[in-house]
């Protein structure tokens, strides 16, 4: 049997127990909240990595995933080659109205065009609002944090490994362009450095070609 006013007296200790204990309430929005990096708020497209291979909208078990585009023919590159084609971004939306933020989007994206970004202050008024369009995805890509360091040890990425290969073989072509000696001068020597070769007067300083070349009338007449 329970003794009479215990009840009471339990509510008041867990009272007391909680005024000596610092506040973890957030005062959103004045305060904001601390998140993961990898927080799923929102999504960005990296439009010059889509090849519009549709995979995304395919996969979104929302269908929340709309693109449109057309195809394009690319002209031969080399003399006597093969026209190409490929596919051009008409429309690229996300409805995050109906989208339930499970990342299947992103996995299977196979050329890394889509991100999660932590921003998740974009509520509506109207529901059609939500629809965010290409320019849109596009502005949240610049949320989007920086991926975390590799593991110590870890392999190196392939893009990172061509990059900086390519950086070092341009680094090593400059450096021996630089240590080169000048190549030897084409030009002929000058009229004087000739004549001062073969121990013939040179011309006084002041007098020109012209003058030097002309026969010397004086005398003659
Ligand atoms: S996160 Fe999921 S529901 Fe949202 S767009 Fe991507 S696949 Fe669709
Ligand atoms: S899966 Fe990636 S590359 Fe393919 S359409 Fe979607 S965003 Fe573009």
């Amino acid at each position: 049997m329970a003794i009479p006013g215990s009840g009471l007296a339990k509510g008041l200790a867990v009272t007391l127990r909680t005024m000596t204990r610092k506040s973890v309430t957030a005062q959103y929005p004045d305060t904001q909240p601390d998140l993961p990096p990898r927080t799923r708020g929102v999504i960005g497209l990296f439009e010059e990595n889509c090849t519009v291979c549709m995979l995304c909208a395919r996969e979104c078990p929302d269908w929340c995933i709309y693109i449109d585009s057309h195809k394009e023919t690319v002209p031969a590159a080399t003399p006597g080659g093969r026209e190409r084609s490929r596919n051009v971004l008409d429309r690229f939306a996300i409805d995050f109205s109906l989208c339930m933020y499970c990342g299947i989007c992103i996995e299977v994206c196979p050329f890394d065009a889509l991100f999660w970004s932590p921003e998740f202050e974009y509520a509506e008024t109207d529901i059609r609002d939500l629809t965010h369009e290409r320019d849109k995805l596009r502005e949240w890509m610049w949320t989007v944090p920086a991926p975390p360091a590799l593991d110590p040890g870890a392999e190196e990425p392939k893009e990172i490994a061509a990059a900086r290969k390519t950086a070092e073989k341009l680094a090593a072509q400059q450096q021996a362009a630089a240590a080169e000696p000048p190549a030897p001068s084409t030009t002929e020597p000058h009229a004087d450095e000739q004549a001062r070769a073969a121990g013939q007067p040179t011309r006084p300083a002041g007098e020109s070609k012209q003058q030097t070349d002309q026969p010397k009338q004086e005398g003659r007449e």
